[in-house]
């Protein structure tokens, strides 16, 4: 008789997303004069830039004819597109990462998802509270969590690391010992960051319990300060204990063309055995890569051209994201984020809890926000907007805003 793995059925329902969208719909239903301004998904709307759209049309023409076309791609990606990844975002920063080094996926949703099939069911985790949802739940998944408690919303065998007011919205070191530590710089949900010696603490703190660092870089384009690491291998000893995930969903609008890639040093070793020879195992074994067009459309994201188009992509998400830290602080809120990542950390008013706040904002101004607590139990009280709307709309919402308060 079969059994399903029933790690399953220990998952809370994620309401986050659906209820937010439901609570939309319901409002526009009964207030069809309203113009409501979505500012809650982390989804980009501006269209692909033209060197990448050309470089995807070029590559379906090759496709197209008998002599360029192409069936299953390496293993471990592309060499044009990881010689590209080395260069441009590796040695371009000091950094020496070999292309043996870097595996190229389908996004970074799924490589945090997966790359925990390769470490032992016995690691603790730890996260920080508020957090990105994949890495609790695709643990979850695989048993080793412990038990949740519906009233603190926690598992019992997962440390959390509370990112609150008092520490930037960003973690500090925990005091129980994890094995595994998923970072996420510059952060989604707080749009927080780390500086370079802070991050530098952690490498050290990973390399002397001899612990694991996951490094979510997916918001890495958004750095505007010259002090906030752009890779954790900028530290050092990072190689010696650092994964590093990477994305082209929001440096490139990749997020319906589907692109990401791993980094797993050669160093990174448990005893004497080799992540990245594990992770290539893996990989070789269970994924048959990302599209060649896809992967062609990657190496545009790192040709001149492609540069230059993107930073104009990226400030244009910025300035959003200026209008709304800017114009809600001016008012009297209290914000944080929005310097070096695409999202604004903002306390609610008035005692009001995520979802009263949530309320609150979509009656008196029809603006859709994300409720901090969805990202875990230290969100609560926060409430999260994203620049990734249209300029015009993130003025406007803020406009109304601002006569919240
Ligand atoms: C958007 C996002 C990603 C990117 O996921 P993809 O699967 O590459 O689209 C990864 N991590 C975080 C924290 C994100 O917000």
């Amino acid at each position: 008789m079969f059994k399903i793995n029933e790690n399953y059925l220990k998952l809370p329902g994620s309401y986050l997303f659906s209820t937010v969208g439901r609570k939309e719909r319901e409002y526009k239903a009964a207030h069809p004069d309203k113009k409501v301004i979505k500012l809650s998904i982390g989804d980009v709307t501006q269209p692909l830039v033209p060197s990448i759209v050309e470089a995807l049309h070029g590559a379906v023409d090759e496709m197209g004819k008998a002599e360029t076309f192409r069936g299953y791609a390496p293993d471990l990606g592309y060499e044009f597109l990881r010689s590209a990844i080395a260069s441009g975002d590796y040695k371009a920063r000091g950094v020496d990462i070999d292309i043996d080094e870097i595996f190229v996926s389908d996004g970074a949703k799924c490589d945090s998802g997966n790359i925990q099939e390769i470490l032992g069911l016995d690691n603790k985790i730890a996260v920080g509270d508020p957090v990105y949802p994949v890495y609790v739940d695709s643990n979850v998944m695989a048993g080793r969590t412990g038990t949740y408690d519906a009233a603190t919303g926690m598992w019992s065998n997962v440390v959390y690391m509370p990112c609150l007011e008092e520490n930037g919205f960003a973690p500090t070191l925990p005091k129980e010992t994890p094995d595994i530590i998923y970072l996420c710089f510059p952060n989604n949900p707080t749009g927080a960051t780390v500086t370079k010696d802070e991050l530098q603490k952690w490498v050290d703190y990973a390399n002397e319990k001899k612990a694991l660092i996951i490094y979510d870089a997916a918001y890495e384009a958004y750095i505007s300060e010259s002090n906030v690491p752009h890779t954790v291998y900028e530290c050092d000893g990072a190689k010696t204990c650092a994964i590093e995930l990477r994305s082209f969903s929001k440096n490139a609008g990749f997020t319906g063309v589907r692109l990401g890639f791993t980094v797993i040093p050669k160093e990174l070793k448990c005893g004497d055995v080799s992540l990245n020879a594990l992770w290539a195992r893996r990989h070789g074994t269970k994924y048959n890569g990302a599209p060649y067009i896809v992967q062609r459309a990657g190496e545009a994201v790192y040709s001149e051209t492609g540069r230059q188009e993107l930073k104009k992509q990226v400030a244009y998400y910025m300035n959003n994201a200026k209008v709304i830290k800017e114009g809600l602080a001016e008012a009297g809120f209290s914000v944080s984020g929005g310097v070096n990542a695409p999202y604004i950390w903002l306390k609610t008013v008035n005692g009001m809890s995520s979802w009263e706040f949530f309320d609150y904002v979509l009656e008196k101004a029809n603006v859709v926000g994300t409720p901090g607590s969805g990202f875990g139990p230290s969100g609560e009280g926060y409430f999260r907007l994203t620049a990734f709307g249209t300029y015009e709309n993130t003025v406007e919402a803020i406009e109304r805003m601002k006569k919240l308060i």
